[in-house]
């Protein structure tokens, strides 16, 4: 099944004329999408708490930011682009008693509306728009005259006049440039929790770590341990990103390519794949989103013990003095 995608002739920008855009939460997605849909001539208004690094950002970009609760009651289309974990809360709290039946409730994530915690109240409809990359990329590409290929999804039942309004939302910060592709509020939110937390987050780290502890573990050098198993992952994802698994095939030596073909499937085997599935059946079920909610409501106890743990890890440590010799690489520490 191919997807619908949608470029900048599919979408009309002069629907949002008489629309005020109100964006709550001025941080990696609400920087950028507020300033492109600006610079895109449409009227933009900012809900962002004051006291912090990001209300002086959106003071320093000219907006003139207001309380959640002001920004949802005067914006027509008003998007939640909060920490995923924050959004029921405040969207209670402060924003769902100013929407109108006709106004449009917006987010880039799918999370709290497709598990029940932001619910948009009747004639409201909700819509999707989530670009596929981080605020700053959405920022500068827009700025070169491109736009980072973006999701658009609505909500069930909702009206055509709100699919327009999403679209013209998307061209306006610059996603119909690079591609707008349809999708559902479960498969956006769901795929989204699958792929961080079995590949791109979860997946990845636990192979890195535990390739790291076997050779260390043998008795090998932490140091050639950190450059085999952590290091080089980027030259390869670098030609994944390029040319898909065929072309990193192509750039390896013979020897590494009939290691992959031969190794690589005796580490994700049958079980791993079993376990995949049960992970996603989480998912699809709403035990993650439950345990994450949960989570929260105990003030993050176990996530900041975890986090705490983590960040004393053996490869930590001879990360960031491997990462101070290579000055290249901009190291980062947290
Ligand atoms: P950020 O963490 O960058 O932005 C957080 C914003 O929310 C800041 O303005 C912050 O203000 C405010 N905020 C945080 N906590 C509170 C609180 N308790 N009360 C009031 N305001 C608060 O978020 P992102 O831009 O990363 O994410 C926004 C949405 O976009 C999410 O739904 C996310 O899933 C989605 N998304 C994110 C992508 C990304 O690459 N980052 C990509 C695609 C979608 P303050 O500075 O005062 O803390
Ligand atoms: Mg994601």
């Amino acid at each position: 099944m191919a997807a619908r995608v949608y470029y900048d002739d599919d979408a009309d920008l002069s629907l949002l004329k008489n629309k005020t855009i109100a964006i709550i939460g001025y941080g990696s997605q609400g920087h950028a999408q507020a300033q492109n849909l600006r610079d895109s001539g449409c009227n933009v208004i900012i809900g962002q708490r004051p006291g912090g690094a990001n209300y002086d950002l959106a003071v320093s970009h000219g907006f003139k930011p207001m309380s959640a609760a002001d920004a949802a009651a005067r914006g027509d289309m008003v998007n939640i682009l909060l920490p995923d974990e924050v959004q029921g809360d405040i969207y209670r709290n402060d924003i769902r008693a100013h929407l109108k039946p006709g106004d449009l409730l917006m987010c880039s994530h799918g999370f709290n509306i497709h598990f029940g915690q932001v619910l948009p109240p009747k004639g409201v409809d909700a819509a999707l728009v989530a670009p596929k990359g981080p605020g700053h990329l959405v920022r500068s590409e827009y700025e070169k005259g491109g736009g980072v290929p973006s999701l658009i999804a609505l909500s069930e039942g909702a009206a055509e006049t709100s699919r327009q309004l999403a679209l013209a939302y998307a061209k306006g910060i610059g996603g119909t440039r690079g591609g707008v592709i349809e999708t559902t509020f479960a498969e956006e939110t769901e795929t989204d929790l699958f792929g961080e937390q079995v590949v791109l987050c979860g997946g990845v780290s636990a192979l890195v770590k535990a390739a790291f502890d076997t050779l260390v573990e043998a008795g090998y050098q932490p140091e050639m341990a950190y450059f085999e198993c952590m290091h080089e992952l980027k030259l390869i994802v670098d030609l994944f990103y390029q040319g898909g698994l065929n072309y990193m095939r192509y750039s390896v030596s013979n020897t590494a390519e009939y290691g992959d073909y031969t190794r690589g499937p005796r580490i994700v085997t049958d079980q791993t794949r079993a376990e995949m599935k049960k992970i996603l059946t989480e998912i699809q079920s709403g035990q993650f989103a439950r345990d994450w909610l949960l989570e929260n409501r105990a003030g993050q106890a176990s996530f900041h013990a975890t986090r705490r743990r983590e960040r004393s890890h053996p490869i930590e440590l001879v990360g960031k003095q491997l990462r101070r010799m290579m000055t290249w690489i901009k190291a980062k520490e947290v």
